[in-house]
């Protein structure tokens, strides 16, 4: 369970009506039953309900059960899809090891506003579901060309694009993927013609195809994360 409090030997904290809800309609846990929580910044801690109301609860850590991971140094930049797409996007990254998440604003985007709140419950989520401790920093959106324009020297960044000759995307990852890395996808209209040569001016550029078909970008991005990640090993 995620928590919003330091975590540390003997320490005691509240919980609010919604991890109460979930603790006690969802978990079936009643006080005195143990559970492990995290805060992404402190470990994981094994923590017993020392009180359980209907509308609140009271937690003690008991004692450290895993120290704080450092996450992956793997940024995922994508155009926003809409809705369950974005939900699963963001989850499915989180999931791959995602450090960071950046909404990236193209030209042919669709999506003009994002719930940034949105995504980090669906990033917080898929931590717990997968018991990764650190949780991955959700971004406000960027223009393409405001990213670019301060983009970190040292960071591969991994252009996703559906025109790209198939095949070879292990040898064309390379080297490239054992440093700072970031995977790009684009929106569902793809990268217009100035994007696709703008985003080629980055100094350390791949431009990755993930096979000769084109993938939702939904897929696409699960996709190259896990081809990304398979190479890396983190
Ligand atoms: N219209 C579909 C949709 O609604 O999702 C497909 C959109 S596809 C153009 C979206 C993005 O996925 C592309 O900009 C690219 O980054 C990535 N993509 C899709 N297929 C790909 C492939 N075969 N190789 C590399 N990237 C791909």
């Amino acid at each position: 369970l995620f928590v919003d409090a330091a975590l540390a030997p003997g320490a005691e904290f509240p919980l609010g009506l919604e991890p109460t809800n979930y603790l006690a309609n969802v978990l079936r846990l009643r006080a005195g039953d143990e559970l492990l929580v995290f805060n992404g910044r402190d470990g994981e801690w094994r923590a017993r309900i020392s009180d359980l109301k209907k509308r609140a609860a009271t937690l003690e850590l008991v004692e450290q059960t895993r120290p704080q991971t450092a996450p992956c140094d793997l940024w995922y930049l994508f155009a926003p899809l809409k809705h369950a797409r974005l939900d699963y996007m963001v989850q499915k990254a989180v999931e791959m090891g995602a450090a960071v998440l950046q909404p990236v604003m193209t030209r042919r985007t669709q999506v003009s506003r994002i719930n940034l709140d949105r995504m980090r419950a669906n990033a917080i989520e898929a931590a717990e579901q997968c018991g990764i401790l650190d949780l991955a920093e959700v971004r406000a959106e960027v223009g393409l060309e405001a990213l670019l324009a301060t983009w970190p020297a040292g960071r591969t960044l991994v252009f996703c694009d559906e025109d790209a000759a198939a095949g070879g995307a292990a040898a064309a990852l390379g080297a490239a993927a054992e440093g700072p890395l970031a995977v790009l996808i684009g929106p569902e209209g793809g990268f217009d013609p100035a994007e696709r040569a703008r985003l080629m001016t980055v100094p350390k550029v791949v431009r990755l195809s993930l096979g000769p078909r084109i993938l939702r970008a939904d897929t696409a991005a699960v996709a190259a994360l896990a081809l990304v990640q398979a190479v890396r090993g983190d």
